[in-house]
């Protein structure tokens, strides 16, 4: 499977670069996977060139369906397990590509870029990243019970972090998780649970010891992977929300829930640690399917702007119309070299979150600015669905709330950076 003969062309792909044997022309706007990028290694090209075959079967008016309709994109969920790419990072005895999070954030925005968006890059976005703890601290038997059937598409996973009674304090939640022999009972509730409503496994963070009892507010916290089953314990219950129709997001409210103790991840306690393991790389990829709206709206902008004529020339003839998009375009490519260089060394074994934070505010920022200004460019074409970019905007505030608000990366920035007192 061409995802998986990625890794080989890998190495390869630094030395071509250095030595300059590309003749790369400039990025193209207008287009659709312009593959240009100078920037981009041989084997993120290829990446990109693939997604980007299978998501032109889904053009933009699959996805105002879909929203319509509110079925899940399962066609898309399988033509990727099928090209071997839900496994993108994961490892590949458990049949995944072991590839970097330079790859799967080059795929995640060609997703989003296809105009897809985030109902289209949500439907898989847990596959890329939400494992990492399974695979990095799980045991043997757990990774291959729980990694092979994830990565052929057999079984779909949910991630179960944030709480309505504690929302980004998470280190406050309340879920518990309480051990009786060979199992836990868990009780609690979260909420904003993407694909809860389709998916039959959940990764879920739950403390087992109280807060009043542990040293440090990260300690008590353990990390479980188990069934989502339909049962009088386990109540489902979808949000009523703005956008992104396709995906559901959902309350999960559960009581006297029986989860085996093979079901837990890593040791007893160390829960937070290891969701934390899995943050930044998070963060890079949402950064990057923020960029992917960001330039598919911008791309509708530039090609309306070229084409409307009003006073007798097009609109794009203005430059109140031209210069707010190329404004965006700069802002744009300045988040994707950050976030690219933010996967780079994340791939390379880099731990702290400055540049995948920062990489993440400033593309989810600039890509809700491209979006604004494409529903402007459009008059009042802008405000109608079959133009799409009313979507995009709509679809766009998600990176900008989740998994991390603007506020809370300032927090981070602040602190960390620049050395003031914790303001959180
Ligand atoms: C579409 C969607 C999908 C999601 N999917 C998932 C999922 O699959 N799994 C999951 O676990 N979660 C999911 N989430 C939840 C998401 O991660 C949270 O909504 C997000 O982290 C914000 O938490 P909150 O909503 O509780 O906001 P709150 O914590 O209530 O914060 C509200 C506002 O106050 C600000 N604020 C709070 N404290 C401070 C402070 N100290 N300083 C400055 N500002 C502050 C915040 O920045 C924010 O603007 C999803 C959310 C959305 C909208």
């Amino acid at each position: 499977m061409l995802a998986r003969r990625l890794h080989i062309r890998r190495t390869i792909t630094s030395q071509l670069a250095t030595q300059g044997r590309h003749k790369i022309s400039s990025a193209r706007a207008t287009e659709y996977l312009q593959c240009h990028d100078p920037d981009l290694t041989e084997s993120q090209r290829t990446v990109r060139e693939a997604i980007g075959k299978i998501c032109q079967k889904y053009p933009d008016e699959y996805w105002l369906k879909r929203e319509k309709s509110k079925a899940f994109p399962a066609e898309l969920y399988q033509d990727l397990a099928r090209g071997g790419w839900l496994g993108i990072c994961l490892p590949e005895k458990y049949g995944g590509s072991g590839l970097g999070i330079a790859e799967a954030s080059t795929m995640m925005q060609t997703i989003a870029e296809s105009g897809g968006g985030m109902q289209a890059a949500s439907a898989v976005h847990i596959n890329i990243f939400g494992l990492e703890p399974v695979a990095k601290f799980g045991t043997e038997a757990q990774k291959k019970r729980f990694l092979e059937p994830l990565i052929a598409g057999k079984e779909r996973a949910c991630f179960a972090v944030t709480e309505p009674n504690t929302g980004l304090d998470t280190l406050r939640l309340q879920s518990r998780a309480v051990r009786e022999g060979d199992h836990y009972i868990l009780s609690g509730q979260k909420t904003w649970i993407t694909t809860a409503q389709s998916a039959n496994k959940i990764l879920i963070l739950a403390r087992t010891t109280p807060l009043d009892q542990v040293r440090k507010k990260s300690e008590g916290l353990s990390l479980f992977y188990t069934d989502l089953n339909r049962n009088p314990q386990i109540q489902i219950s979808e949000i009523d929300k703005m956008g992104r129709g396709a995906i559901d997001s959902n309350t999960v409210l559960f009581d006297g829930w029986k989860v085996p103790i093979d079901d837990r991840i890593g040791e007893e306690g160390h829960g937070f640690k290891m969701i934390m393991h899995g943050m930044n790389a998070e963060r890079i990829l949402i950064g990057c399917e923020a960029l992917g709206l960001g330039y598919a709206a911008l791309r509708r902008a530039a090609l309306y702007a070229k084409e409307r004529i009003v006073f007798g020339r097009p609109i794009g003839q203005n430059q109140a119309i031209q210069h707010p998009l190329a404004d965006s375009w700069m802002h744009l490519e300045a988040a994707r070299l950050m976030l690219s260089q933010a996967a780079k060394m994340y791939d390379q074994g880099y731990e702290d979150g400055e540049f995948a934070n920062a990489g993440k505010y400033l593309a989810a920022e600039a890509a809700f600015q491209a979006c604004e200004r494409a529903v402007m460019s459009h008059g009042g074409m802008g405000y109608a669905r079959e133009y799409h970019v009313e979507r995009y905007l709509r679809e766009v505030l998600i990176p900008r709330i989740a998994p991390v608000t603007k506020e809370m990366i300032c927090n981070y920035i602040g602190q960390k950076v620049l050395g003031l007192p914790r303001s959180y």
